[in-house]
């Protein structure tokens, strides 16, 4: 039997049996017009999780997260972010493409920013700067390994700028694996930001979609952003009666994702020619790096012709994703199959179970 175990994001996710029977049953409008009773349900019911007035629906988290940057600033502002974050890395540098804003990087270790060099990096008013409007944070951070920001943390960095007087948006892609992992009610993480994103698409397995909240005029302005952009859809009820069932249902659930990441980073740990750092380990992501001469691309093409597929994160560095489509007897299966690869023998407690 060949068997493919997908690593490399939770992206991959299908929609469950129960998303489709909502999208088939789902009442529609024409969300444009604001007539779209199912997408007014989604947008009702995610604004009170995170603990905000009102929510937009978006077709991405890369348009959410720009809608966001777009609604909160002006032309020629600043943005501090982290300099691994998604926003700063992987989103085609639409901030500075339509937005007309300087993204300023802050170099962390662990994707965790901290209140100094937010402090350090305040502008003050003066005819030569631009005007720093707003600090972005991420959580779960993902280019840095799924790791957690805590609720402290947030509400610390959250005050720094706003007494600066900078606004906070959080790009909360994974903020429910964040909560779970750290088992606090997400409006823990929301509460100190002035607005969030966060995916549908993702480890809750919806088809399509993520959410902005915030305050009814910041989600007002956003409305106004994401036409802009292109990303009005009429009868989107139909992607949305899948988001409701994602955050009904698929939450709790993400724990077993990240039980999963800790067998693999466990499973994998000691093998020679790659390194885990298993203290990094706080979600659903495991990170790991070649020793050379091994690369990346040579170790993620060897992992596929086992079945086992990973992505590259940098030239020496991969990255494996756990989600609802990968069991632990598959996270299992993918531990051999590395092993096969590096030329290590089968671990006997697993190949009783196999
Ligand atoms: C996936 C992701 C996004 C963007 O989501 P898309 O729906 O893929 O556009 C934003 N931020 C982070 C941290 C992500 O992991």
């Amino acid at each position: 039997m060949t068997r493919v175990v997908e690593l490399r994001s939770d992206t991959f996710t299908l929609p469950t049996d129960e998303m489709r029977q909502a999208m088939t049953a789902a009442q529609l409008g024409d969300d444009v017009w604001d007539e779209d009773p199912t997408v007014h349900s989604l947008q009702r019911r995610a604004a009170e999780i995170v603990g905000k007035d009102a929510s937009l629906f978006v077709p991405s988290g890369t348009m959410g997260n720009l809608c966001a940057l777009l609604a909160h600033t002006q032309p020629g502002d600043e943005v501090l972010v982290e300099a691994e974050s998604h926003i700063f890395v992987s989103e085609v540098a639409g901030a500075a493409v339509v937005g007309g804003l300087q993204l300023r990087p802050l170099s962390t270790t662990d994707g965790r920013i901290k209140p100094d060099q937010v402090r350090t990096a305040v502008r003050e008013p003066d005819i030569h700067e631009p005007r720093g409007a707003l600090l972005c944070l991420e959580n779960t951070h993902n280019r840095q390994g799924g790791i957690c920001i805590s609720a402290s943390a947030t509400r610390e960095l959250a005050g720094v700028a706003h007494a600066a007087g900078m606004k906070v948006h959080l790009d909360g892609a994974r903020i429910f694996n964040s909560a779970v992992a750290q088992k606090v009610d997400v409006k823990e993480l929301t509460g100190p930001v002035d607005s969030v994103m966060f995916c549908l698409s993702k480890g809750l397995s919806a088809p399509v979609g993520s959410m902005l909240a915030g305050s009814a005029a910041f989600v007002e302005q956003a409305r106004r952003r994401r036409k802009m952009l292109g990303g009005g859809m009429r009868q989107a009820g139909v992607l949305a009666a899948a988001g409701l069932v994602a955050l009904d249902r698929m939450v709790e659930r993400l724990a077993e994702d990240h039980a999963n990441a800790r067998r693999l980073g466990e499973g994998l740990q000691g093998i020679a020619g790659i390194e885990v750092d298993l203290s990094r380990i706080e979600s659903n992501m495991v990170f790991g790096d070649c020793q050379p001469p091994l690369t990346a691309r040579e170790f993620i093409e060897g992992c596929k012709r086992e079945g086992v597929l990973l992505d590259q994160a940098s030239p020496k560095r991969w990255r494996m994703v756990t989600h609802r489509g990968v069991s632990a007897a598959e996270v299992d299966y993918a531990i051999e199959a590395v092993r096969r690869l590096m030329g290590v023998k089968p671990r006997e407690d697993l190949r009783a179970t196999a």
